[in-house]
């Protein structure tokens, strides 16, 4: 017996493998929902809006935010990112368990929100040298980005002690990977405090 569907946040720096676990992980298992994020930055190839991202200007983006219809959200690289309540109420409401794959501003805040109601899961690549190698061998950003990025890793690792788990995400082992980040969803739903009802209730 499982209970209802919970919170994960999956966070971890760019050079992680952060989208490729996610996608992995929703091949292996049908009873995750990965919200779609709002964003203000411009689709890259081969992405699709309502896929990848829901693509807005910053003018709309805003609005929304003044309407409280942004459950948490950040600003990175000079764009604006963040989790639409509509679209994570509908996971939930299906049952699923949410996945939030966010960076850590935002992992943050919906700790701050939930408390101990969300799971908070960090990705990384097994070492920092690893990460850069990954970043270049991308061949995608400018010396100046991938440094930028390698600072906001430092950033990042830095807020790992707010997290409740880390996983490594080694080079060639993505269904592993996904597979680990599985293990500890499947776990979460028996922790002491979230099988209580059946506790409360056992001799009713
Ligand atoms: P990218 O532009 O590479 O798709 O995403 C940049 C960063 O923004 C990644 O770390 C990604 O996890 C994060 N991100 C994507 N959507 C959201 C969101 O809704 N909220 C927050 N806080 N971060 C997000």
């Amino acid at each position: 017996m499982k209970n209802k569907g919970l919170v994960f946040v999956i966070s971890g720096p760019s050079g992680s493998g952060k989208g490729t676990v996610v996608d992995e992980l929703r091949k292996i298992c049908t009873d995750v929902g990965v919200s779609v994020s709002a964003t203000t930055r411009k689709p890259r190839e081969g992405e699709v809006d309502g896929v990848n991202y829901h693509y807005m200007t910053r003018e709309q983006f805003e609005k929304l935010l003044a309407e409280g219809e942004i459950l948490e959200h950040t600003e990175y690289n000079g764009n604006y990112y963040g989790t639409l309540k509509r679209e994570a109420r509908k996971i939930i409401d299906s049952g699923k368990d949410l996945i939030l794959e966010i960076e850590v501003d935002g992992g943050s805040q919906v700790r701050n929100l939930m408390g101990d109601d969300c799971v908070l899961i960090m990705l990384l690549a097994p070492t920092a040298a690893e990460q850069e190698r990954r970043l270049r061998d991308r061949n995608t950003d400018t010396e100046e980005a991938i440094a930028g990025r390698l600072a906001k890793a430092k950033i990042e690792v830095a807020m790992a002690p707010q997290y409740d788990y880390i996983v490594l995400n080694e080079t060639g082992k993505t269904l592993e990977c996904a597979n680990d980040i599985l293990h500890i969803i499947n776990a979460s739903h028996y922790t002491v405090s979230r099988m209580r009802t059946v506790t409360d209730h056992y001799f009713d």
